[in-house]
């Protein structure tokens, strides 16, 4: 594994990093105080810029740079804040990467280009009230009938609902248990029959509008489906890449509280002294700093051996679950270096703490990540029932 970035990777790099530190704090601001997403001129701007699609190849619209590439991008984004870095999450490595690995090529071509563009945003929609980690028990059901789809359903917790204009939509598609009848299909908001919930409030994550949907006999053409029944392997593996991607933003959430904590602790003086000269704050600065490497590394390992295809199981729940725990570690040690500094809405770390509990929670929370780290360890699969 080669440790250091090529010349395109450090341009993509600088030219994000630039991007996100001039022209986005102000907009991650209003997204906290108001909790709505990135508004569409800001997101179109990103995706003149070529931060949309970083690894979408060029004849759908995106840069047709590699996987590393789009995580380096993200990072910088997700130093400034959960919710800015939230369209180039779901373009780079969400529900926009399930399209390109597997909808037909007309539906690629037709939602891709746009996305990329930043004119509009798609979001996953899997979780039910009642179906969270166990995604072979899906309730909403997809029915097939002279070449239509008859979507009944309701679900929970999509980020971007109401607000993204296309949806990846997990449902059952056959009439059979589990994984068997569980498939993927693509569905417009503006559809009859579509309706969204209130958005919730969740502690941190402002901004990325999540809500209940509502599907009430939603009628889609067969050609809209993404992934037919059975197909929940296949929509696992391109997920694979959401999960590098939200491994990047617990990175780079703790790449910046790292840097918070480090000008904070080299200002502020206590006893005639700067609070890193405090052997106990110099130990704490250490274990953020090994923390954010590790992440780092653990991710850049998983794109780059995936540079040819999607990132593997254990490369994929190795970093997310490393990332997504050793974010929760980097600031809560920031938060108690800062003092009351730490905990006050003025200063920025209050804001990382409340970012940073999400990633371990969604797109398959840490426990599980473990669950298949030791099935790749002895080599079979564990029933979760
Ligand atoms: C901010 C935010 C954004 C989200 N965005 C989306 C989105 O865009 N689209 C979408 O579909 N969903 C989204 N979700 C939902 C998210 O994917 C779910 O919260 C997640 O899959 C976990 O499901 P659950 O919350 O129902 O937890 P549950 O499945 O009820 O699990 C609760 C806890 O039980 C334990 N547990 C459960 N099952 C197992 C197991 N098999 N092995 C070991 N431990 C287990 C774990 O500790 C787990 O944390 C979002 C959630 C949040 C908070």
């Amino acid at each position: 594994m080669d440790f250091q970035l090529n010349a395109r990777q450090q341009e993509f790099q600088l030219s994000a990093r630039r991007f996100a530190q001039e022209e986005l704090p102000e907009v991650a601001r209003h997204c906290e105080r108001t909790s709505e997403p990135v508004p569409d001129d800001v997101r179109r701007r990103m995706g003149e810029l070529g931060f949309l699609g970083v690894n979408i190849p060029e004849e759908y619209g995106g840069v047709g740079a590699g996987k590393l590439d789009a995580l380096l991008v993200l990072e910088e984004f997700a130093k400034i804040s959960a919710a800015v870095a939230f369209p180039v999450f779901e373009a780079n490595c969400g529900p926009a990467q399930t399209l390109l690995y597997f909808a037909p090529e007309w539906l690629k071509k037709q939602v891709l280009p746009k996305v990329c563009a930043g004119e509009m945003m798609v979001s996953v929609s899997m979780s039910e009230p009642d179906v969270g980690t166990a995604m072979t028990d899906l309730t909403t059901r997809a029915v097939i009938k002279d070449g239509r789809i008859i979507i009944n359903g309701v679900k929970r917790w999509c980020s971007g609902a109401g607000h993204a204009q296309g949806y990846v939509l997990y449902c059952r598609l056959a009439d059979k248990p589990g994984a068997a009848g569980v498939g993927a299909v693509y569905f417009e908001k503006d559809t009859p029959g579509v309706s969204f919930g209130k958005p919730e409030q969740f502690m941190g994550a402002r901004g990325f509008h999540n809500a209940e949907i509502y599907l009430d006999d939603v009628e889609v053409p067969v050609e809209n489906i993404i992934v037919p029944a059975g197909g929940l392997k296949n929509l696992m593996r391109s997920f694979n890449m959401e999960r590098l991607g939200n491994a990047t933003c617990s990175l780079g959430i703790a790449a910046s509280a790292l840097e918070v904590a480090l000008r904070y602790t080299q200002e502020r003086t206590q006893f005639g002294k700067p609070l890193v000269d405090f052997q106990a704050v110099q130990l704490r600065l250490a274990e953020m700093k090994m923390d954010v490497e590790a992440s780092r590394l653990l991710i850049h390992r998983a794109a780059q051996n995936a540079e040819d295809g999607l990132p593997s199981l254990l490369d994929t729940s190795l970093a997310k679950c490393f990332a997504n725990e050793a974010v929760r570690r980097v600031v809560t040690h920031g938060a108690q270096v800062m003092g009351a500094c730490g905990y006050s809405t003025a200063y920025p770390m209050e804001q990382k703490m409340r970012d940073a509990w999400l990633w371990g929670i969604g797109g398959g929370h840490i426990d599980l990540q473990k669950v298949n780290i030791t099935s790749e360890l002895v080599g079979r699969r564990f029933s979760q029932r």
